[in-house]
């Protein structure tokens, strides 16, 4: 922070390890999703700014940073995770301000973050290429990983943390540097992070943050010439977007998308889990998490019973207070978000969905409150079992036999997830392998851990996070041949 007052505090711009206005001096204010107040101020950014992160970022690559061994930047890392794990009371607190999430949730997404840190750091020394058997007789063959270069990192509202982790501990595990845009709701916990980040000893230009609400922000960012590559989470419509416009400048990119999840619930299902689970994948973090189970595709004999029991689950939840423990779900992040599901909604209705429960702002705590929604008679083709939600509605659909609840689970254009509830292993994973989803979660939902790879099939996006993969998006593969005889006899006009 570069200012306090007994109003608001004022932040800067995490630029080459120091924090500093915006260049033209602006900030806005971040909003509370609880009291709909004003909580602190964040600067915004402009080009220039921009310009001046992506510089730092640069300078730390071909500098301190990029002269370090794996195992310097491991050791970096370590005391990373260990401030983290020092501060995550703090930083959960900033972030259930920032977004409305419960803070037993974000709380428990705070004390994972040093785990990601510890397990990329494991792997910041061991990247290593291969040597090859050469074909031809007389050379040294062999493979380098190198770092990409500098890393646009893009993220969401709904988890800034942990979406900005699962980028930035692989990304500086493989040697990278980091321009963070955390979205214009939830500026601050990136902001803060980034103190973090210098408290653990960094070289400057490491890990920088811009932040701000003109749109053109993020387009800066992903556009940038000295961006090498951009790692997004986000919408698909916007990952299109970004998509498009790294391929001008052959930037990578990794997008990382929506969701329209199916849980399948299979008659042999032990349903007292299954109806926990459902309820957890649809209804935790007021169904703002890219990985909601917002289709529960459910056997017709088990449909009534499976509904009633879901009914009885929605009624019994607490809305309230994100702060308060017994708390189990709090508002939507923003009004756009509440403006965004009631209109669903409402077109849901419309087509002929029957509402079994909520569909409806909550009449006791109003503001950005939604009642836990549960939807019947929803046919496959409706916009509601197509379309992402992002907010606590389930869509109810019937089937009859395994192909028809594979073929409906598979009928969408996204990919992210998928939950399966059978009590026999045969099917579990007959099923789990014909999903066409990036992780199928058999009899449990919503798992993830940094040694887990995670991400999308179809239009859920490109690229996985987590796991060994992930430290290789961050790097080149260099191919380096040697000849090893002075007199290498060779046609000069022919390949070699
Ligand atoms: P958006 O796609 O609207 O925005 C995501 C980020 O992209 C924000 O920081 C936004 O900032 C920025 N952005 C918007 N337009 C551009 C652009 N043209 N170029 C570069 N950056 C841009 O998503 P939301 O923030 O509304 O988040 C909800 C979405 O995120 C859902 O679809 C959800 O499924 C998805 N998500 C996916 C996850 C996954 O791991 N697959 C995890 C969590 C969420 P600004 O608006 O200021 O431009």
């Amino acid at each position: 922070m570069i200012s306090s007052s007994d109003e608001l505090t004022t932040y800067g711009l995490a630029i080459g390890g120091e924090q500093r206005p915006a260049t033209g001096g602006a900030t806005y204010e971040a909003l509370n999703p609880f009291t709909g107040q004003a909580w602190a101020r964040a600067p915004e950014a402009g080009r220039e700014d921009v310009d001046r992160a992506v510089g730092a970022a640069r300078g730390a690559l071909d500098g301190p940073w990029g002269a370090m061994t794996g195992a310097d930047r491991a050791a970096c890392m370590r005391r990373l995770a260990i401030v983290l794990a020092e501060e995550a009371e703090h930083l959960a607190a900033v972030e259930t301000r920032g977004n409305g999430k419960l803070l037993r949730e974000t709380l428990g997404q705070a004390k994972a973050l040093a785990d990601y840190y510890n397990y990329f750091a494991g792997m910041a020394d061991k990247l290593e290429g291969a040597s090859i058997p050469s074909h031809k007789p007389g050379y040294f063959l062999y493979t380098r990983r190198e770092p990409v270069g500098v890393v646009g990192a893009i993220m969401a509202w709904n988890s800034p943390l942990m979406l900005l982790t699962w980028k930035l501990a692989p990304a500086l595990a493989a040697g990278c540097t980091v321009v963070a845009k955390p979205s214009p709701y939830t500026p601050i916990s990136t902001l803060e992070f980034a103190r973090c980040v210098e408290r653990a000893g960094f070289p400057p230009g490491v890990f920088n943050v811009v932040t701000g609400v003109a749109p053109e922000l993020g387009q800066w960012l992903v556009s940038h010439p000295g961006v090498d590559k951009v790692t997004f989470t986000g919408s698909t419509q916007t990952g299109i977007a970004v998509g498009k416009a790294a391929m001008d400048n052959m930037t990578r990119v990794a997008l990382e998308l929506g969701g329209k999840s199916a849980q399948l619930v299979f008659p042999d299902a032990d349903l007292d889990a299954a109806a926990t689970g459902i309820v957890a994948g649809v209804f935790a973090a007021t169904g703002q998490t890219c990985v909601a189970g917002s289709r529960l595709l459910v056997h017709r004999d088990v449909h009534d019973e499976v509904v009633d029991r879901l009914v009885t689950m929605a009624t019994a939840i607490k809305l309230g207070d994100p702060m308060a423990p017994d708390s189990e779900m709090g508002p939507l992040a923003n009004a756009a978000q509440l403006e965004k599901v009631s209109g669903l909604m409402d077109r849901a209705r419309a087509e002929g969905a029957t509402v079994a429960h909520g569909a409806c702002v909550s009449a006791s705590l109003g503001g950005l409150f939604y009642e836990p929604t549960i939807l019947t008679d929803v046919g496959p083709d409706m916009e509601i079992a197509r379309e992402e939600v992002f907010g606590p509605v389930l869509s109810v659909l019937a089937f009859d036999t395994e192909d028809d609840a594979v073929a409906l689970a598979n009928r969408s254009e996204f990919g992210l997830a998928a939950g399966v509830w059978t009590e026999s292993v045969r099917r579990a994973h007959r099923v789990a392998h014909r999903l066409q989803a990036g992780s199928v979660w058999v009899n449990t939902y919503r798992m993830v851990a940094p040694n887990a790879p995670f991400g999308g099939f179809k239009m859920s996006g490109i690229g996985r996070e987590n796991g060994h993969e992930a430290v290789y998006e961050f790097t080149e593969t260099k191919t380096v041949w040697v000849a090893l005889d002075d007199a290498q006899a060779r046609d000069p006009f022919a390949l070699g």
